[in-house]
């Protein structure tokens, strides 16, 4: 497949450090109001059960800029899930199934948002980009906020970082600084 073509399902329209660095008024300007969020080393870190102040003042300043959330997460441990979800107060999908489209779908209905007023936030190119792709949707990709993660998933981050050089290489997207701790960032 040429870089173009791949660039089209896997190539995210932002790149940032964090899901702290997303610019809401930006996204506002462009007409989103609906987020689609991943969990795992994204909101939080691999078996985090409670998360940390930054992201629930993040959550909050997300709704502030009129903006609907709804977790997206193929993490099949319901209770830990919903947990996290409850104590944030959001919406979630738990053993979402991305990329499919469906869960996608799920997602915005939830929120009652269409694809070209919902944007999804991720770690991973293979899930979260290519299904946000999918589903037509903008997407931004973030840093994983941390090293712990499953053996196919680290083996699927080398072919990610292959990729995304590519990307960078081509112009396509900019590489973010190194992902600031939980918090830090505004
Ligand atoms: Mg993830």
């Amino acid at each position: 497949m040429s870089l173009r073509g791949l660039a089209r399902w896997f190539c995210p329209h932002e790149y940032l450090s964090s899901p702290y660095a997303v610019d809401f008024g930006r996204l506002q300007e462009r007409g989103v109001c609906g987020l689609i969020v991943d969990l795992d080393n994204t909101l939080v870190g691999y078996d985090q059960v409670v998360p940390g102040p930054g992201l629930q003042e993040w959550m909050q300043r997300a709704r502030d800029a009129g903006m609907a959330l709804c977790i997206l997460t193929n993490n099949h441990r319901r209770e830990r899930v919903t947990g996290l979800a409850r104590s944030l107060g959001t919406e979630v999908l738990a053993r979402a199934g991305k990329p499919r489209r469906r869960p996608f779908r799920k997602a915005m209905e939830r929120m009652g948002t269409a694809p070209g007023t919902t944007a999804v936030i991720g770690d991973q190119l293979f899930t979260d980009v290519l299904g946000g792709k999918r589903a037509g949707l903008y997407t931004i990709l973030v840093r994983p906020n941390s090293d712990h993660e499953f053996i196919g998933t680290r083996l699927i981050r080398v072919i990610e970082r292959r990729m995304l050089r590519h990307f960078v290489k081509a112009g396509m997207v900019t590489m973010p600084r190194p992902r600031p701790s939980d918090g830090s960032h505004c």
